[in-house]
């Protein structure tokens, strides 16, 4: 494949409306998250969707893995709306779904969409039937599904089947072929199912997920062409810090490159009392940094180097940052337009003059050996010119200044 600097044009795909969200069909791709609360657990589960949504996630999937989880949905959605949180949930069922939405109707009205993984919903003639009985329930409540194929627990019937073709074939595929073509024949074999019992192709979005960055790539490039169902995507198991940050950029990035993918889950494993909403903020710049959404100004910062005379640029970076990331809930409603700012701060004269005119804001500090001043650049003129020991503030309260005149109503 050549290389292209633009996106290639969003892949076409049926729109799936979830709650007030529409997912698919050029609609901007949705910023998706999962609670790690224990769902029977309200007062925590609460606070972590409360706080998820107000990272900037879309919709949020909540475990429901039992009959006290399925009890506890509508007392969460209850709570939530009482706060004002009003965020579709979507309830992520394996093995007893078909049984707690049946048990639980008023969790079953709750949920905005139900997720389904077709290599956990029964096994041999259960299978069908338990599939069958949670699409009854979708068609029932009036709700979407995600059929949601996972390699880790990929039905094994199927895959069984599709390597014994496989190894009668004249020439047979690798192993490895043979295994995204089972995940991709789950997933449509298992939408088919559900739009001949009657559930619309608009209420189906399909995930298939794998935990290798090359194998994400080449299944959901080929599921793209064999299906218009709106796509969620996600690299499974990621991992912690940044190797999940890097795998799910690098694989997804690619994808939605290409087009392909309508919502988007980054799945990374915490730190130890690390904060869930990471995973939101992920996504959130990986969008806004390919250039498909924009959801907080940016700040763009040199990396320092031997001519950075001290550590002020960075912690005028990370401050500026912080600040932007703690104020946005409120300048959201009181600024519009404001998360398309750029701010810039540069650590010398070699390329801060220049990539501070390019920003809205930027702030070329001193380099080693330069006079100690620092020229603010505003919409690509100089404006002034700081010195002194309070630069970081005044600079602070400039961007804040600039964000009220452009921004203010
Ligand atoms: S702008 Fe200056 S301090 Fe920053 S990386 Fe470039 S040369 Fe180094």
């Amino acid at each position: 494949m050549m290389y292209q600097s633009e996106p290639f044009p969003r892949r076409v795909s049926v729109a799936v409306k979830v709650g007030d969200v529409v997912v698919g069909s050029g609609h901007p791709i949705v910023v998706q998250s999962m609670t790690n609360t224990d769902t029977a657990d309200v007062d925590s589960t609460v606070a972590q969707v409360a706080a998820l949504h107000k990272a900037g996630s879309e919709l949020v999937r909540i475990t429901v893995d039992r009959d006290e989880s399925a009890a506890a949905v509508p007392k969460i959605k209850d709570r939530l709306d009482r706060l004002g949180v009003h965020v579709p949930l979507v309830g992520d069922f394996h093995y007893i779904g078909h049984k707690l939405l049946a048990d639980h109707p008023a969790c079953a009205e709750a949920l905005a969409k139900y997720r389904i993984n077709p290599g956990n919903v029964g096994f041999g003639k259960k299978k069908d039937v338990q599939f069958s009985s949670i699409i009854e329930m979708a068609m029932r409540y009036d709700k979407p599904v995600r059929i949601g194929v996972n390699w880790g627990s990929l039905d094994q019937a199927l895959l069984t089947k599709l390597m014994d073709e496989n190894a009668e074939a004249a020439s047979p595929k690798p192993a490895e072929k043979v295994m995204h073509e089972a995940i991709i024949q789950s997933a449509l074999l298992s939408a088919d199912h559900a739009e001949a019992m009657g559930l619309g192709r608009d209420k189906i979005i399909l995930s298939a997920k794998v935990s290798q960055v090359q194998d994400l790539i080449a299944v959901y490039a080929e599921l793209a062409t064999r299906s218009d169902h709106a796509l969620h995507l996600g690299l499974t198991e990621a991992g912690m810090g940044t190797k999940g940050i890097v795998a799910s950029s690098a694989a997804m990035g690619i994808l939605l490159q290409q087009g392909i993918g309508d919502t988007i889950r980054i799945s990374l494993t915490p730190e130890p009392g690390g904060d869930r909403t990471r995973e939101v903020q992920v996504s959130q710049e990986l969008l806004q940094t390919m250039g498909f959404r924009t959801f907080i100004p940016i700040v763009a910062a040199c990396p320092g180097c031997g001519r950075t005379t001290s550590t002020v640029f960075q912690e005028l970076a990370q401050n500026i940052q912080a600040d932007i990331r703690k104020n946005m809930p409120v300048w959201r409603e009181k600024y519009p337009g404001v998360e398309s700012l750029n701010v810039a701060v540069m650590g010398c004269v070699v390329n801060g003059p220049g990539e501070s005119k390019h920003a809205d804001i930027g702030i070329s500090l001193p380099g080693t050996g330069e006079t100690p001043a620092a020229p603010v650049f505003i919409d690509g003129k100089k404006a002034t010119t700081l010195r002194g020991d309070a630069i970081a503030e005044e600079f602070q309260a400039m961007v804040q200044d600039y964000i009220e005149r452009r921004f203010g109503q």
